[in-house]
């Protein structure tokens, strides 16, 4: 493998398993970009807000998002959402996007235009690790390792609140926890690229686990199956764990 050759690692699970931070570190441990793909429902969410459009109405929210310029500044790291010429990435925390972003990607028109989105993305960002409800399922189905993140949703709700705090953001605990639980039963039971553990991903329970640990877990897995990332002290490690890395 050479550092051109296209890879793709895809992450899922539910909101609050530390999906963003851990695809962040991963990528960056192994050379690769990040692709955010709830940030882009949240800025469809966005979009809908701003345009008072009814988050139900899956063709005038898809035709929304094909009229508007929603990409991401790749000279960043981690690249920043846009809306046009505007950085969306503060803006799509806020609960009254969470509060509509679930309802608005459960609509198969909306998943339509993001999952071609993402996958333009992916063709010229071939070195790839993305995360969201649906990569490693429906979107990058034949990606080489796929990983899926899951916690209690009392320990997730702790980390968002722990989270919006530290960005100076007011929090009502009950109410994240209740975001969390309602886009749960959303994400899950939507007919298109519904939330789902993908066949054959590693399964990782984060709720035990520092950061640094899932990520050392997720990172030592990538280059014991990608032949191309083999750690070269690693052939001196004995690995343990064998298949079982969740
Ligand atoms: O990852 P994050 O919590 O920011 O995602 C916000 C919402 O976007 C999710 O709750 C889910 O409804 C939607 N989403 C999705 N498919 C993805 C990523 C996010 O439906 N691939």
């Amino acid at each position: 493998m050479t550092t051109r050759t296209p890879v793709i690692i895809t992450i899922d699970g539910p909101a609050g398993t530390g999906k963003s931070t851990v695809a962040h570190l991963l990528a960056r441990r192994l050379g690769l970009e990040v692709l955010d793909t709830g940030a882009m429902y949240r800025a469809v969410s966005l979009i809908v807000i701003e345009e008072g459009l009814d988050p139900t109405d899956g063709p005038a929210v898809a035709a929304a998002v094909r009229r508007r310029d929603l990409h991401f500044d790749w000279t960043a790291d981690p690249p920043r959402i846009m809306l046009e010429d505007r950085d969306v990435g503060e803006r799509i925390r806020d609960m009254d996007v969470s509060g509509i972003v679930s309802i608005v990607a459960a609509r198969s028109e909306v998943r339509e235009v993001l999952v071609a989105l993402q996958r333009e993305i992916a063709a010229r960002h071939p070195r790839l690790v993305t995360e969201g409800r649906d990569q490693g399922s429906a979107v990058f189905p034949d990606a080489p390792v796929r990983f899926f993140l899951d916690a209690d949703a009392e320990v997730r709700a702790e980390r968002r609140i722990a989270q919006l705090t530290e960005s100076g953001r007011a929090v009502d605990a009950a109410g994240v926890l209740d975001d969390i639980e309602r886009r749960d039963t959303l994400d899950t039971s939507r007919r298109d690229g519904p939330l789902i553990r993908p066949r054959g991903a590693i399964t990782i329970d984060t709720g035990p686990l520092s950061i640094d640990l899932v990520v050392d877990l997720m990172e030592r897995t990538v280059r014991r199956e990608i032949a191309g990332f083999a750690d070269p002290d690693a052939a001196d490690e004995t690995d343990a764990d064998g298949d079982d890395a969740a």
